[in-house]
């Protein structure tokens, strides 16, 4: 479904911003390089960039425009002014850099090490915390008594942090605000236990805790080594305003004075502040809602007009994609705000979305750095993100990828919406109503049918309030549906460039289409920043790696399961093995076995079997053969964008697999001649699916082996010309017997050196009787496109009559020689014309027909002159009339077989984008 985007509104930056409420700046008397000038209202996106450099510009004129009544406001507080500037370092610590005592003293020295003039340190729950304490709330709601015991859990967590890390008054202190503080929590939980029933304000309250805790804790520590420095209750400061969507709005000009006040009173060169809590205007606790604790620092930040904010977390930075995901992700050393809002809205845990917000206006840098990694520099987030950071490619379009799971498409749909005015507003006046957060919206340009997504738990609500707002136009057919898709997923591409840069879009829907991954809507914001499409839930993963791979690594990797690890499997998979690293550095080609299976026992991995330990692998850890566990398992793996089946048996029954194979968007690649040659209805579906998808069917090893037979035919087809006739030497076998039945020994000594030399099969019946090359013959009249079975195809068999129903291999070569003079004869006849004997196989497409026999050619004919096991096969066309086109070779053996397979999962890299 291809739709027209029709802004989605949600990347639309600069309506986000108005919504935020922006205080007047007011003049730092402390502060030179930082001064403070009333902004125009309201702040249009462009005015307020430009705000914001001339302020970080230091510019003198913009001292001139100080506001007198900021300055009095100051002065008439009388007490310690609070200095601003950039000689504030703003550090935020998420809960795993404070999750254990031992990282809180690392925390304390990081701290400590900063040589910054002055720091403020923004601090999360220790880590599990908040969810603990949340879990204590529903625990008491529903009227589960176990919170008891939970609030236990949480108190003896801090108390054993506490003695690990305290002695003296100070762990007298910390336990017994500790103590307090849960004896109340446990009054609040109880009556929540009694009422069933929280409202949000208490919640916010209980669940502020961790916060508290561990600031006073982490402040202890850093006071412990000798620094001055105070905690700071940040419901004491910042002031927030709740809107209606689980969100809140800061009051920057209240926070400010109340910053200015409490620091008046609380001086100090470190302040440990709480992350995540704040109040509201009246006074009543509140947070800044989960994860909120980012979005804590950046107002300090700006609060504090800080030099940098830097956010310590457990990753390296921002990573192109989230790592959980894509193991392949990359840390991107620069982002513009705009990107860095763009990744966390759409899903990048990493950063909270607002925290850019208040940070933009002062264009205070952020740096996200790994405390776990100190070596690590991180990810920068400011305002131009274009220059080079140690070669990194900042100007690549785009710059990363973000999930949002768990959403539902909307759909509404009705020839009588197009051209009328008002029905978005109607629709988008419903969903509000039911207080629904409509993430991504697309548009037809027909107006055909609006289409949104908004999270899978307000879908319901959202429907219903759509079905009865549209009654009327429902019952009167104006509007055909309100449809609703569930289990969606969005994807999102960010990235500045991707506004000024051609084809990003086509690129990213190749990527999915490659992978076989089927898109429902798509949006693209006029900003440009994101493209968003939105996807089947159980698709998204493969479709991040199908996509990040494809822009970020440009690496194509590619997930193979092996069916029959016989004698050309087993040699396909060695020459995987000592391939594999050059494939990966030198073509950016990643093959990864997943999985290896033959009729009894099949071995799986999660990341890729180690083929150099294959055999005794399958040995140790095979389990018992399901071809269809295999399958699964092969393509279920999320983690690798592409599948490939590599079919090395000769088997129909896994041969008839194929179908449902190529239709599941796996790639199939086979040397079994099976599905090709078989009922011809079949196969003509087979190719047809092949052809209508973007999905893979390669099966050149089926004639010839390694030649390049299918290609060389499928090249003159492609290329407009014409088959007239192609007739070859199709059997190694049979050309070694008949290159050296020259008259010097019989037939069946000729016969009895190949079985022996490993030529023919266990039982030569089956190379003389011609079947595998009526098996080719049909293969290729059918790539030359006629319709023919098997059936249709005489073969002359070389098994004499009565040696037909002989029971074994020894018996029939026993009793060969008893033929031995029908055949010296009919060589000795072609030997007198100046001819040799050839066993070949025709494809005449002028006459439709194909065939297998015998025949004569005169010994200065190509095909008099092969030597050893050799196949040679002759094309004559249009273009090739006088002089046919030769292919010649060694067309058996396990090497050159495999190789065959082999080029086939390197073209199919190369179809799934490999650089050539
Ligand atoms: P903290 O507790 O420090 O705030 P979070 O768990 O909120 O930490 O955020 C850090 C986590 O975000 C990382 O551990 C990582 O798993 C996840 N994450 C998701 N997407 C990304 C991304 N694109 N880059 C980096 N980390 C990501
Ligand atoms: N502790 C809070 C949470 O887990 C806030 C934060 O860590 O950012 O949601
Ligand atoms: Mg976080």
């Amino acid at each position: 479904m291809l739709m027209a985007a029709f802004s989605a509104t949600i990347s639309d930056s600069s309506r986000f911003l108005s919504s935020t409420s922006l205080p007047k700046r007011k003049i730092s008397a402390s502060s030179p390089r930082c001064r403070s000038f009333s902004l125009p209202k309201p702040f249009p996106l462009s005015r307020l960039n430009i705000c914001s450099r001339l302020e970080r510009g230091k510019s003198f004129t913009i001292c001139a425009q100080a506001s007198v009544s900021d300055i009095s406001v100051e002065k008439s507080m009388g007490k310690v002014n609070l200095p601003k500037g950039d000689m504030w370092a703003v550090h935020k610590f998420g809960g795993t850099c404070v999750g254990t005592s031992q990282r809180i003293k690392n925390v304390a020295d990081i701290i400590i090490s900063d040589d910054s003039e002055r720091k403020l340190v923004v601090v999360s729950a220790m880590s599990k915390v908040t969810d603990m304490m949340y879990d204590l709330i529903n625990k008491a709601q529903s009227r589960d008594d176990s919170y008891i015991s939970s609030l236990d859990a949480v108190l003896e967590k801090h108390n054993s942090t506490a003695l690990d890390l305290l002695e003296g008054d100070d762990l007298a202190s910390f336990l017994s605000q500790l103590h307090h503080d849960v004896s109340n929590l446990k009054a609040m939980l109880r009556a929540i236990y009694i009422a069933g029933h929280v409202t949000e304000s208490f919640s916010d309250f209980v669940v502020g805790h961790g916060e508290l805790w561990s600031a006073q804790l982490l402040s202890y520590v850093v006071r412990k080594n000798g620094l001055d420095c105070k905690w700071m209750d940040t419901r004491e400061v910042l002031i927030v305003n709740p809107t209606s969507s689980n969100q809140v709005d800061p009051d920057f000009l209240e926070s400010e004075r109340k910053l200015e006040k409490w620091f008046s009173q609380n001086p100090s060169k470190i302040i440990i502040a709480t992350g995540f809590i704040a109040s509201t205007p009246q006074n009543i606790p509140t947070t800044l809602k989960r994860d909120g604790s980012d979005f804590s620092a950046a107002i300090m930040g700006a609060l504090f007009r800080a030099r940098q904010v830097t956010i310590w977390t457990d990753v390296d930075g921002v990573y192109s994609a989230d790592p959980r995901k894509v193991s392949e992700a990359v840390i991107l050393r620069k982002l513009s705000y705009q990107e860095a809002w763009e990744m966390s809205y759409f899903g990048a845990n990493v950063l909270h979305p607002r925290t850019i917000i208040p940070v933009m206006r002062y264009d205070i840098p952020i740096v996200i750095r790994n405390i776990f990694n100190l070596s690590a520099p991180g990810t920068k987030i400011c305002r131009s993100a274009s220059e080079d950071v140690d070669g990194q490619n900042l100007d690549s379009p785009v710059k990363g990828f973000a999930t949002i799971d768990n959403l539902a498409l909307v759909n509404v749909e009705g020839t009588g919406m197009a051209g009328v005015p008002g029905t978005a507003s109607a629709i988008f006046g419903a969903v509000k109503d039911v207080g629904a957060n409509v993430i991504m919206i697309s548009q037809a340009s027909s107006e055909h049918s609006v289409c949104f997504a908004v999270p899978e738990k307000e879908v319901k609500a959202v429907a219903e309030a759509l079905q009865s707002r549209f009654r009327q136009a429902l019952d009167a057919g104006r509007l055909s549906q309100v449809a609703v898709i569930p289990n969606c997923s969005i994807l999102a591409a960010v990235g500045q460039k991707m506004a000024s840069t051609p084809g990003v879009s086509a690129t990213l829907f190749n990527a999915l289409a490659k992978a076989n991954i089927n898109i429902r809507a798509i949006a693209q914001g006029c900003s440009e920043y994101n493209i968003t499409v939105v996807l089947k839930r159980e698709d998204c993963i493969r479709a991040l790696r199908a996509v990040h791979s494809r822009f970020y690594l440009s690496r194509t990797t590619i997930a193979i399961g092996i069916i029959g690890p016989g004698l050309i499997g087993a040699t396909l998979l060695d020459q995987l093995r000592d391939q594999a690293a050059v494939l990966k550095e030198e073509f950016n080609i990643d093959l990864r076995v997943m999985g290896i299976t033959g009729s009894r026992t099949m071995l799986l991995s999660e990341v890729g079997i180690d083929l150099s330990r294959w055999r005794e692998l399958l040995k140790q850890k095979g389990q018992v053969a399901d071809l269809e566990k295999f399958t699964q398992h092969v393509h279920g793996n999320h983690f690798i964008p592409n599948t490939a089946l590599v079919d090395c048996t000769a088997d129909s029954n896994v041969a008839s697999c194929y179908h449902d194979w190529l239709r599941k968007g796996i790639n199939v690649i086979t040397p079994n001649k099976k599905a090709n040659s078989g009922p011809l209805d079949k196969y003509l579906k087979l190719r047809a699916l092949q052809r209508q998808s973007y999905t893979h069917y390669f099966y050149e090893a089926t004639v010839g082996a390694g030649l390049p037979i299918i290609s060389t035919l499928r090249g003159l087809l492609e290329t407009g010309d014409r088959i007239l006739r192609i007739e070859g030497i199709f059997s190694g076998t049979l050309s070694y017997i008949f290159n050296n039945f020259t008259g010097t020994r019989t037939f069946s000594e000729v016969v009895a050196e190949a079985k022996e030399a490993g030529y023919t099969e266990p039982d030569p019946r089956d190379d003389l009787s011609g079947t595998d090359v009526g098996r080719k013959v049909i293969i290729l009249a059918r790539e030359s496109g006629l319709k023919l079975e098997l059936s249709d195809i005489p073969v002359q068999t070389l098994v004499p009559e009565p040696l037909r129903a002989t029971e074994s291999a020894e018996d029939f070569m026993k009793q060969l020689p008893q033929f031995d003079t029908d055949m010296a004869k009919e060589r000795q006849d072609a030997e007198e014309s100046g001819e040799v004997l050839r066993y070949v196989g025709v494809v005449d497409a002028i006459n439709q027909k194909g065939v297998v026999e015998l025949r004569r050619y005169s010994k200065s004919h190509p095909f008099a002159q092969l030597s050893g096991s050799d196949n040679i096969i002759a094309f004559t066309t249009t273009r090739y009339k006088d002089q046919p086109l030769i292919v010649r070779g060694p067309g058996a053996g396990a090497q050159v077989t495999a190789g065959g397979v082999f080029s086939d999962i390197l073209r199919l890299a190369s179809y799934l984008g490999a650089p050539s």
